[in-house]
């Protein structure tokens, strides 16, 4: 049983391609490492290196292997990216999407797991959010994965090709032993930032919090993070999922807890046992309050299960993958 890892040199995608062959599956890794790093592909997958928006390639691929799916990882992420090049997420996530499609159908491939985003409700205006809250995203990121899953709604079901869609919350973390982890050239989330502060003692590092003056306890945004295992496990669960026949669905992937920011910088001093320095700043433009997601679905549906609910321990995996790799996979 092969699976095609479609970015599965970036961080969820790797983590996703280690459970996958922990589990017995076999796995090819398509990436073109423009943000993914090959020493995170691990040694007993395939690689090829390449773009997935082109079809000769994955014309070629699909006809020297039978995928049993396709997991797809490889879209553009950044927020304030997305607003100041739009064009370049409604390429990159959009139309290669489509062209990945495309060639899936013509190879017969069924089964699509997507990497959807908590971004496309925007500023909720009810949390925790399920998944019947309206689509409203407010940056080209967000919309670009609706539309993705627009796309999904309207044209797979007369494609043959069945999806799982999960909406991911705040991805953290990284495997126990400190062996694979978040590595972004443009780190822009909080807990790796965080951590990097702790890192080097005389770096003159300073965590800028965005934003006291919300309207939550604290003043700070609150986020509902949730361990890339738990959400690489989401992953296989939804691939069983489609292969034993379940119906195309949309899936909400968090824990179900939130916390602030201030309360992510408590826990990481306690995890590291050192004081974070910071500094209170602006609000970052777009960042909704509240994002915080209602896993009831996925829970029932997929039988997900977090097994690192806590904070805490999410932190301290991450924290053990920065002290033995400062410079990430740069090493
Ligand atoms: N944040 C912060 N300082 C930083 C990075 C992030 O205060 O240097 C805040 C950000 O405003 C948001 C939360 O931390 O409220 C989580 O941000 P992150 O970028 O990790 O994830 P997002 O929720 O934007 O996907």
């Amino acid at each position: 049983m092969d699976i095609l890892i479609v970015g599965g040199a970036g961080y969820i995608g790797s983590v996703t391609n280690h459970l996958l062959l922990e589990q017995g599956f076999q796995t090819t890794v398509l990436d073109n490492l423009s943000r993914g790093h090959l020493a995170s592909v691990p040694k007993g997958s395939s690689f090829i290196e390449g773009d997935f928006s082109d079809p000769d390639l994955l014309k070629e691929m699909f006809a020297s292997k039978k995928f049993d799916a396709v997991m797809h990882f490889a879209a553009l992420s950044l927020v304030g990216e997305s607003v100041s090049n739009p064009l370049l997420y409604y390429k990159n996530n959009v139309a290669n999407t489509i062209v990945l499609f495309n060639e899936m159908e013509k190879a017969g491939i069924e089964n699509f797991i997507f990497s959807s985003t908590a971004a496309v409700y925007g500023n909720p205006h009810k949390v925790p959010i399920e998944e019947s809250h309206p689509i409203q995203p407010i940056n080209p990121y967000g919309w670009s994965k609706s539309m993705v899953e627009q796309v999904l709604r309207d044209a797979i079901p007369t494609k043959k090709i069945r999806y799982v869609s999960l909406r991911y919350f705040n991805a953290a973390g990284a495997l126990p032993d400190g062996s694979l982890g978040e590595h972004h050239e443009q780190e822009t989330h909080l807990i790796p930032l965080v951590l990097q502060t702790l890192l080097d003692p005389k770096s003159d590092r300073i965590l800028k919090v965005f934003g006291t003056d919300y309207g939550t306890p604290d003043g700070t945004c609150i986020r509902d993070y949730i361990h890339v295992l738990d959400l690489a496990e989401a992953h296989i669960l939804g691939l069983k999922y489609l292969q034993n026949g379940g119906q195309s669905d949309i899936f909400n992937l968090g824990n179900g807890k939130g916390f602030s920011v201030r309360e992510v910088i408590e826990t990481a001093e306690k995890v590291t046992g050192k004081k974070v320095p910071f500094e209170e700043t602006d609000r970052r433009p777009g960042d909704p309050p509240v994002l915080v997601a209602n896993s009831t679905k996925i829970n029932q549906v997929l039988k997900w299960k977090p097994k690192f609910p806590e904070l805490g321990s999410i932190i301290e995996t991450a924290w053990k993958w920065h002290s033995l790799n400062p410079n990430g996979y740069s090493n």
